[in-house]
């Protein structure tokens, strides 16, 4: 069986395909490229859930999965809140892997629901602690609105039943009220949740709680942090308008786009690659993982294209990812959350 290092990553050659193994202590694999220069995948993985949102692993599960994966560099970005972040890092440094603290916060823009990954290096800090709070209430206050609005359609109690769906007291999401839903028998399966309820132009799609995408730049850019547009690709809008996204989200600070986030059209990825060039942004990379089963797995996206996009780790704010020793990024102690 031949085997080969790709920036450390043992990778074997297995009559299966292609795996990713962890064969060597990760701490000593923690050295990342300077640039994407080859159709390639990189044992890094900055967007991922767990249970402090609307993940099914805990922090410290999440982080085992990772390093079993073999991933050297991992980013906790769970919904509007940094609460899975101090034990994700205890478990980091267990596991002797690299964790950016992070979250992905709920914004609107023209209308539409727009995530942005907040990387925080420096913890949850500064402008970003009261932020956190408002997106908390936000979050409180909306899931009234929604649980109104299915009550109206045929779903009694929708409150109590996304509650009782979501376990713990964490704010609730959509998810939550698409599980109340199936399992109330009122929709089929998750898929028809969002399809008749709760996806995009849906009225349980409630977006007027959140606040404008600039604001939310704004947050992260203040508080230390490198502010990464989510998913481009998946809000359904035209090249042009894709571009005036980009255009306001830099006007407000932003830094970065993820390139590559799961699945996505290899020529869909290369002109995107494109756009991110022409402005002069830096490319992050994802899975979105949320749950094991799912067609998502931590490290598992589609390769990263050639291009001279910087890969995010070169930028200033994250210079320590790149060589990081295991456990959090950062010289400070994560700030107590409050
Ligand atoms: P929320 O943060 O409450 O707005 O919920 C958004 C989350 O719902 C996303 O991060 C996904 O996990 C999930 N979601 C949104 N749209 C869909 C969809 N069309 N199908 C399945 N899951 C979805
Ligand atoms: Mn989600
Ligand atoms: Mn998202
Ligand atoms: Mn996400």
């Amino acid at each position: 069986m031949a085997s080969l290092f790709v920036f450390n990553t043992p990778i074997l050659n297995s009559p299966h395909g292609v795996m990713l193994m962890p064969l060597l202590p990760n701490a000593l694999a923690s050295v990342l490229p300077t640039a994407f220069d080859a159709d390639q995948r990189y044992s890094v993985d900055l967007h991922m859930h767990s249970t402090a949102s609307d993940g099914a692993l805990s922090p410290t599960d999440l982080v085992t999965l990772c390093a079993g994966r073999g991933l050297t560099h991992m980013a906790l970005t769970d919904h509007d809140t940094m609460e899975g972040v101090e034990e994700a890092s205890r478990a980091a440094q267990q596991a002797g892997l690299c964790l950016v603290p992070g979250c992905e916060l709920s914004t609107r823009w023209q209308g539409i629901n727009i995530h942005v990954v907040a990387l925080m290096p420096g913890g949850l800090q500064g402008p970003m602690i009261e932020g956190l709070e408002q997106q908390r209430e936000a979050r409180i206050k909306r899931a009234e609105v929604i649980a109104e609005r299915l009550e109206k359609m045929g779903l009694p109690n929708a409150l109590e039943k996304a509650r009782a769906q979501a376990g713990g007291d964490r704010p609730l999401g959509r998810p939550d009220f698409a599980r109340a839903l199936v399992a109330e028998g009122v929709v089929a399966d998750w898929a028809g949740a969002f399809k008749r309820y709760l996806g995009s132009g849906k009225k349980g799609d409630v977006k007027a709680h959140w606040p404008e995408i600039s604001e939310a730049v704004g947050w992260v850019v203040a508080s230390g942090g490198v502010a990464v547009l989510a998913h481009p690709l998946r809000y359904g809008l035209t090249r042009r308008k894709c571009g005036l996204l980009m255009d306001t989200f830099m006007e407000a600070g932003g830094q970065g786009v993820e390139l590559v986030s799961g699945q996505q059209n290899p020529d869909a990825t290369r002109d995107l690659a494109r756009q991110l060039v022409e402005r002069e942004l830096y490319a992050s990379l994802g899975s979105d993982f949320h749950f094991p089963g799912s067609h998502a797995a931590p490290g598992s996206m589609s390769p990263v294209p050639r291009t001279a996009a910087p890969p995010i780790w070169q930028h200033p704010r994250l210079a320590h990812l790149r060589d990081a020793p295991s456990g959090m990024l950062g010289a400070k102690p994560l700030n107590k959350l409050s």
